[in-house]
């Protein structure tokens, strides 16, 4: 069985009057890498600030290993932060950049060294030594703030939207770094991320926040393919959410057409939202299917093409890798297992 690491219970944090964690609970797994995924300000740093103790919960407790982390003094923990913003300082170079904690630590220079050395070549900068820090790029620098980190060898690596400041390219290849990182290391990794697809390349587990609360825990897959509500499909890839009724079992309504479904279990005539992915709707140019719209517009997206198909004032969002020109008249199929039946949130 997995080992609980950390562990939630009943965890509210209010600032003010304003509740912005509210009734958290959730467990980390030792050696895990998991994401908190959600908006600017659904209180995801807060969460990570707890475990790392800059901030305490207002009621409610975290456990680290069993043990109750109100007990536990912040430079007690067994944990690391790495922000988006890299802190390092300015003043010293690389070496002392990283050396840091561990002189404080009070090892002696040989250990020191040899640590050292190790961290910079897990993040490919050896030879980087006696480099300022102003010298490096983003990049570099964020390297040198996870080298610092994790020369302190900590249970666990919490890291704030690290990778928010770089640039596209060099996001995705830091993305698998860090997960290669997070294996070498076989420590547990808290990431923290507004990025859905970066939630999904890099993660085991996902979990996807909205206003202080947790929507659905999962593997990115289970995410993606069963999210529990439509508020998690939107947020986990750009969705098609129309408001529908179920008639029966397998059966629902949706802009006045009665479509096959493989969901069960509603009542008959519920209200609920359907959920159709972009890539899951076939187009073709007869004019015999249930739903017909017309080409409002076409993006190309390198595999694919990113289509708006109007139908009944309904922007359907569509990805298909034929395109179809502005102005046509097209039909839209989706298939029964593809139409997602979320209840209304
Ligand atoms: P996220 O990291 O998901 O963007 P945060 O955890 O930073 O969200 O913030 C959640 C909410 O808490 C926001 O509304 C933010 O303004 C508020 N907040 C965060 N820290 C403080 C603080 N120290 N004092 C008052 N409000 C705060
Ligand atoms: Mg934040």
């Amino acid at each position: 069985m997995d080992k609980h690491l950390i562990e939630f219970k009943n965890v509210f944090k209010t600032f003010d009057s304003d509740e912005v964690l509210s009734n958290i609970n959730f467990h980390i797994n030792e050696n895990e890498f998991l994401t908190l995924l959600g908006p600017s300000g659904c209180g995801k740093s807060t969460l990570l600030r707890i475990i790392a103790g800059f901030e305490s919960p207002t009621s409610g407790n975290v456990y680290f290993e069993g043990n109750d982390l109100s007990s536990i003094a912040p430079y007690e923990r067994k944990v690391n932060t790495v922000f988006q913003k890299y802190a390092l300082f300015p003043h010293l170079d690389v070496y002392d950049n990283i050396a840091f904690g561990l002189r404080i630590k009070k090892l002696d220079s040989k250990e020191i060294d040899a640590k050292v050395k190790k961290v910079l070549d897990m993040v490919n900068l050896s030879g980087f030594e006696k480099r300022t820090v102003s010298s490096l790029s983003g990049g570099q620098q964020q390297r040198i703030a996870i080298a610092r980190a994790i020369v302190n060898e900590p249970k666990v690596l919490l890291l704030d939207e690290p990778l928010a400041a770089l640039d596209l390219k060099l996001r995705k290849g830091m993305q698998l770094e860090l997960k290669n990182m997070q294996r070498e290391l076989g420590i547990t990794f808290i990431y923290v991320t507004h990025d859905q697809e970066e939630a999904l390349t890099m993660s085991d587990t996902v979990v996807v926040m909205k206003n202080g609360t947790i929507q659905q825990i999962g593997k990115p897959t289970d995410i993606y393919n069963e999210p529990v509500n439509a508020y998690v499909a939107d947020f986990i890839g750009e969705s098609n959410i129309i408001s529908g009724v179920m008639k029966k079992d397998c059966l629902v309504n949706i802009m006045g057409i009665d479509m096959d479904c493989v969901d069960t279990g509603f009542d008959t005539d519920e209200n609920v939202d359907v959920v159709i992915r972009p890539e899951d709707v076939r187009i073709s140019e007869v004019d015999d299917a249930m739903i017909c719209g017309v080409v409002e517009s076409v993006i190309f997206k390198g595999v694919h093409y990113e289509m708006v198909i109007v139908s009944d004032d309904f922007k359907w969002l569509v990805h298909d890798t034929a395109k179809y020109d502005i102005g046509k008249k097209v039909s839209l199929f989706v298939k029964p297992f593809d139409i997602h039946i979320m209840k209304k949130s």
